[in-house]
């Protein structure tokens, strides 16, 4: 029987990892297929504190979880398959590895979204991508496109903006969501263009993409352009399909929490972007991860008296 089990390992997860261990409660860290969460598909990151000259997404990561292993948290790099939340809580991992827990940290994060189109699971990985950090590489001087018109598609847009001939950014609407600073930067970049009130209807290639079918939403004319790549970057969607019927949850799948990090289950605490959708920082999933490790502490010591 584990004190604490911590679901995730993004910067939520991590950080409540380091908290758990120094507080003497042999944290164990069920970090899953994405370990690391969504810095590991990013470049720089500027806006961590503490980073004079910023740093990679993916070593903040690994320092983060270096820190909370040295400190005395564990690790499993698998996913958990199955979460059943009476007493004790038991985690069933893909192996078939069964953890009981006396308190839980729920901090899955969340996953970039898709457009659900036919030619999107065809190929992706032959041309389609939600990651230009992974992926920006094989398309060094080819024609790409990036769906979506928030931060993360100007991000995606700005990355493939140094490395293919073009980006055309395909947005649903004619103004964007993004930050202006984001506008700002991709508007003065040469390589960046923008296609307004488009609607991506499919992608278009024999074995890789070539193209992608348009609709244009104010004229309700079908175009064809032609590409080598396209990012999805339309949002992501949490992490918390183990959870259902379980768990509280919003009509998109975010945690609901009742304060804190305190879930509508006694000793179930959640951190990070699994129920945050308002901020989605690196620096605030770490700060939330702190709060439940703290909460799920003196929550286990209220318990044993
Ligand atoms: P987002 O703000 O929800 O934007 C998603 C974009 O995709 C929207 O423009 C949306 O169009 C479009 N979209 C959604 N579903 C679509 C569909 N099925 N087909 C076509 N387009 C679709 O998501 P995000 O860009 O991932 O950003 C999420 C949060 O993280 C934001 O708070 C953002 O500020 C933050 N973030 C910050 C940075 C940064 O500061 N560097 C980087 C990444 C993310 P509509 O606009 O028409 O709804």
């Amino acid at each position: 029987m584990r004190n604490i089990v911590i679901l995730g390992g993004g910067p939520a997860g991590l950080t409540a990892a380091i908290y758990a261990a120094r507080a003497n409660l042999a944290p164990l860290v069920i970090e899953g297929g994405e370990a690391g969460g969504q810095l590991m598909l990013t470049t720089l990151v500027e806006n961590y504190p503490g980073f004079e000259d910023a740093v990679m997404g993916p070593a903040l990561m690994q320092a983060t979880r270096k820190q909370a292993e040295r400190v005395g948290a564990e690790f499993i790099t698998e996913d958990a398959t199955e979460v059943a939340l009476g007493r004790p809580f038991v985690v069933t991992t893909q192996s078939g590895q069964r953890i009981e827990a006396r308190a839980l940290i729920v901090a899955t994060g969340a996953s970039a979204k898709l457009l659900g189109l036919p030619g999107e699971g065809r190929l992706m990985g032959r041309g389609v991508s939600t990651c230009a950090t992974c992926d920006g590489f094989f398309f060094r001087k080819r024609e790409v496109v990036v769906v979506g018109g928030g931060d993360s598609a100007l991000e995606e847009a700005l990355y493939l903006g140094n490395i293919a001939k073009s980006v055309t950014v395909l947005h649903r609407r004619d103004t964007l969501r993004a930050s202006k600073i984001m506008q700002d930067r991709a508007f003065a970049h040469p390589a960046i263009r923008f296609m307004w009130d488009s609607v991506v209807e499919d992608i278009l290639g024999d074995g890789v993409v070539s193209g992608v079918r348009l609709r244009n939403v104010k004229t309700d004319t079908q175009s064809e352009h032609k590409t080598d790549g396209v990012f999805v970057a339309i949002g992501h969607t949490p992490n918390t399909a183990l959870f259902k019927g379980q768990l509280e949850m919003d009509e998109n799948g975010y945690l609901k929490l009742r304060e804190r990090s305190l879930t509508n289950i006694e000793g179930v605490f959640a951190a990070g972007d699994v129920h945050d959708h308002t901020y989605r920082q690196a620096v605030t999933a770490a700060g939330f991860g702190c709060v439940a490790a703290m909460d799920a502490e003196r929550w286990l010591q209220s318990q044993t008296g």
